[in-house]
């Protein structure tokens, strides 16, 4: 008796489990379609999206400006002593061309050697400042083909706060903007043009989404809410500057300088509401 339940145990449990297996196979050839879908998707998800404007590839370091503008701002007080704050990807180099004066003077006064890199928010001390000057770099790498103006719709600011901001706000490469033009907050002086790590990199924005604009346009953000108050009249005139150099350099038509909101699809009131377009117009055309 205990042999022959014994047999008939094994045999009931050999059924279960050609059931199980014919019913696991059943169940993997229904959903088989729905799986090879599933990892399908998942493949696709992790493929690089699709550019249809030309991408520029850093192989190694910067890319080097085909061409550099140091102008001299009239408007700009320029006090012998100058404590400078160091905005994000701004060099030596740089900030020499600024005051106008040598690599060699700012690593005295701040115990730096030559080609020593500068990190943000480090202040330097800057003495015999001859000038306060535009330092715009220019690069035949993308085909830059549209200007779009943004504000920054916070009272004050400058391009390391707007870093900060950007990158707590998920943009993994921090601001998103090409230029920002201060409004005399945070230190900076009022109208300074700071050029963005991104800029200098000659890579994608990340301020206008619509229309391929992060690809194609260059972003201006003057510091400022312009739904509450108007830009100040040296923003509005290094904005000017800025355009024009732009403008000029890469062959923009005036109706390719348009306010955030302007694009199509875009869905903000961005450069804000007091922003006077009508200036944007003859910057554009002059
Ligand atoms: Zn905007």
């Amino acid at each position: 008796m205990n042999g022959k339940r014994g047999e008939g145990a094994r045999q009931a449990s050999g059924d279960l489990r050609a059931v199980l297996v014919r019913s696991s196979s059943k169940i993997l050839f229904r959903f088989l379609p729905v799986l090879l879908l599933a990892l399908l998707s998942a493949g696709c998800s992790h493929r690089e999206p699709f550019h249809p404007y030309p991408r520029y590839r850093r192989t190694h370091g910067l890319p080097k400006p085909s061409k550099v503008i140091i102008q001299k701002v009239a408007y700009f007080d320029a006090p012998k002593t100058i404590h400078h704050e160091v905005g994000p990807g701004e060099s030596l180099w740089q900030v020499s061309r600024m005051y106008g004066v040598s690599i060699a003077s700012i690593c005295r006064e701040n115990g730096l050697r030559p080609g020593q890199a500068l990190h943000s928010g480090q202040i330097v001390l800057i003495r015999g400042v001859r000038s306060i000057r535009y330092v715009i770099n220019l690069y035949r790498v993308r085909p830059w083909s549209y200007i779009i103006v943004h504000h920054t719709a916070t009272d004050d600011g400058d391009a390391t706060t707007i870093q900060w901001a950007h990158l707590a706000r998920g943009f993994w490469n921090g601001l998103g903007y090409d230029f920002v033009i201060d409004n005399g907050t945070m230190g900076k002086g009022d109208g300074v043009i700071e050029m963005s790590p991104r800029w200098l990199r000659q890579e994608d924005g990340a301020h206008c989404k619509a229309d391929d604009m992060n690809q194609r346009g260059i972003g201006i953000a003057l510091v400022g809410n312009f739904d509450c108050e108007k830009p100040t009249r040296y923003q509005m005139a290094s904005l000017a500057y800025l355009i024009f150099i732009l403008r000029h350099y890469y062959h923009i038509p005036p109706s390719h300088i348009m306010g955030h909101g302007q694009v199509p699809g875009a869905r903000t009131d961005c450069p804000g509401k007091l922003f006077p377009m009508r200036f944007l117009r003859w910057a554009a055309e002059r």
